[in-house]
């Protein structure tokens, strides 16, 4: 029988958790967003993680710029951030509008404030096998969701589909590091099909829909679909849902997956950096 991997349960359970622990704090975690331009999907994204971080009792700050604010200023604003006593953690939603350098914006954000270990000090950190300040929000949220149902990892054959520094680089690291065999795939990946039936586990962030059909999965397979496209304005992820959840061990939906994970790691880690940034 298919198990569901029901991100948005576990992800109640974190925030419940981070709820009851900020209730007795004194002075409450805040987290600071930097979002620029007017992308739809970027809004909603903001507005969630506000309302979720207001539920919990943290404080939080949104910074909205429009869409051809300029680097100068938005560096500006991330300086007095990283100078805020009272501003935990900080995150710059992405993608940021094209004639801005995401680099130099990521960089300049001080890396105990760096809530998504998004910056190259965090990152390389990480990728050294040294302890970042917080794992990265979204391939934390999805060990935590495999961890959450026994779902072992050692030496398991692991495909990440997608290269990006947001999921598939820093999840394939993260994965190496539990002892999975990982094959990291991207669009110029030839027979990622033979490579998908002789994997464990199939982790899609590729952002295609019905990129991975029923075809690619043996019997038993564990799929994580990190995928959100809108079909005909429908939501969807990168599986093609109905037909792979039958030959799968266990499954994540589109949505109520991933995506409610991601959030609830990105609390997880304000309260995490607003420790560390407390702890004399
Ligand atoms: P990017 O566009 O930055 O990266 C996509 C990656 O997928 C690239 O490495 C690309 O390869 C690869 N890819 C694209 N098409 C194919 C294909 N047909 N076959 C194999 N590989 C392919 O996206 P992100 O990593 O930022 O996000 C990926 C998806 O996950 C998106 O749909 C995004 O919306 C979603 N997402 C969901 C989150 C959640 O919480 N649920 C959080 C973050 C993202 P190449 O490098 O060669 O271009």
């Amino acid at each position: 029988m298919t198990v569901i991997l029901d991100g948005r349960l576990l992800a109640d359970k974190i925030t419940q958790n981070l709820k009851e622990k900020t209730s007795s704090l004194k002075i409450k975690p805040k987290l600071a967003v930097i979002i620029a331009g007017d992308n739809p999907a970027s809004l909603i994204y903001v507005k969630n993680k506000q309302k979720r971080a207001e539920e919990i009792g943290f404080e939080s700050l949104v910074l909205p710029m429009p869409q051809d604010v300029s680097e100068e200023n938005l560096l500006e604003n991330i300086y007095i951030l990283n100078e805020m006593k009272e501003v935990n953690a900080i995150l710059v939603q992405l993608p940021l509008p094209n004639h801005i350098n995401k680099f130099n914006v990521i960089e300049a954000i001080a890396p105990e404030k760096d809530v998504d270990c998004f910056s190259s000090r965090n990152a390389g950190k990480m990728l050294c096998g040294y302890q970042p300040y917080v794992l990265p929000c979204t391939p934390k949220g999805i060990i935590r969701l495999l961890d959450n149902y026994n779902i072992e990892l050692e030496g398991r054959n692991v495909l990440v589909i997608g290269r990006s520094n947001i999921v598939g680089k820093p999840l394939s690291v993260m994965l190496q590091a539990r002892n999975a065999t990982v094959t990291a795939a991207h669009s110029k990946t030839r027979n990622l099909k033979d490579i998908a039936l002789n994997s464990d586990i199939i982790i899609s962030a590729a952002g295609c829909a019905n990129l991975v059909t029923a075809d690619f999965v043996r019997e038993g397979a564990v799929i994580v679909d990190v995928g959100i496209n809108r079909v005909n304005g429908k939501l969807t992820g990168d599986v093609d849902f109905s037909n792979v959840y039958p030959k799968a061990s266990y499954i994540t939906p589109v949505p109520g997956g991933v995506g409610p994970m991601t959030i609830a790691m990105l609390m997880e880690n304000t309260f995490e950096l607003y420790q560390i940034q407390n702890q004399n």
